[in-house]
């Protein structure tokens, strides 16, 4: 690859990596994934809320892993170093967005987290869910990003890793795509992190309110060790 205007991400070249978004128009999910979704729509009906812990963990560990990084590489933090998790509802539109300025994800890593099952204790998770009663498995087991899908019905994720492009991953459950972010403006620009956009159902638009929102972040945000900011319309 020869030139200023070649671009290496993750190690992809720049072929593979417009190969990538070119074949990614939809994607659908692996069969793991369908599973795992079904088993957590079946089993958590009545503890839809979880999604919330669920996805400001991952805030957390987004953060956790920039913090780790900025140990040997202090430039990675940029202009954007206070650390924070911010949660916005936006009424209009019905959506619930959760923000964090933690590591971000690449073309790759979206392919590779939001789309297959990764992690090694869903196998256990389904195990268990399987044999057992669901509800009082949650609290053992994260049931992750997934949970987001019990009270939304389509999640756009934007997200930016420090000194890569932006790029967005939507779904409406049954398949994917990612796209390089389209949108002109600075305001849709993050400096690094993601922005998690619930598209909520209709009967789910509780979580919107104030009061319901500073109960639940109040709730979560005891386990999680950085500033957790709620933006929300006065009731
Ligand atoms: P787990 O958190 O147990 O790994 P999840 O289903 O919650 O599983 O998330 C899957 C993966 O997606 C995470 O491991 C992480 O790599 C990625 N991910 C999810 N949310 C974020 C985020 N806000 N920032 C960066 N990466 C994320
Ligand atoms: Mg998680």
């Amino acid at each position: 690859c020869h030139g200023t205007e070649c671009v290496v991400l993750d190690g992809m070249t720049e072929e593979e990596t417009a190969a990538l978004l070119k074949g990614s128009e939809t994607h659908v999910f692996e069969a793991e994934v369908n599973k795992m979704m079904k088993l957590i729509i079946n089993s958590l009906y009545k503890n839809k809320e979880i999604f919330l812990r669920e996805l400001i963990s991952n805030a957390s560990d987004a953060i956790d892993k920039i913090r780790f990084l900025a140990l040997t590489d202090s430039d990675i933090l940029s202009t954007d170093s206070d650390f924070k998790i911010s949660i916005r509802a936006d009424p209009e539109k019905g959506v619930l967005h959760i923000q964090d300025n933690g590591v971000g994800m690449s073309l790759k890593d979206l392919q590779n987290n939001l789309g297959t099952i990764a992690k090694s204790g869903t196998a256990d998770f389904m195990e268990a869910v399987s044999k057992g009663d669901a509800n009082s498995l949650i609290g053992q087991f994260g049931v992750g990003f997934y949970s987001a899908f019990l009270v939304a019905d389509s999640i756009v994720v934007t997200t930016r890793k420090a000194g890569d492009e932006q790029y967005i991953w939507e779904s409406d459950s049954s398949q994917y795509s990612i796209t390089k972010d389209p949108r002109e403006g600075d305001e849709h620009k993050l400096v690094r992190g993601s922005v998690v956009s619930l598209y909520l159902k209709d009967e789910e638009k509780d979580y919107l309110k104030e009061s319901t929102l500073r109960d639940m972040v109040s709730k979560y945000s005891q386990f999680v060790s950085f500033p957790i900011m709620l933006q929300v319309q006065k009731e």
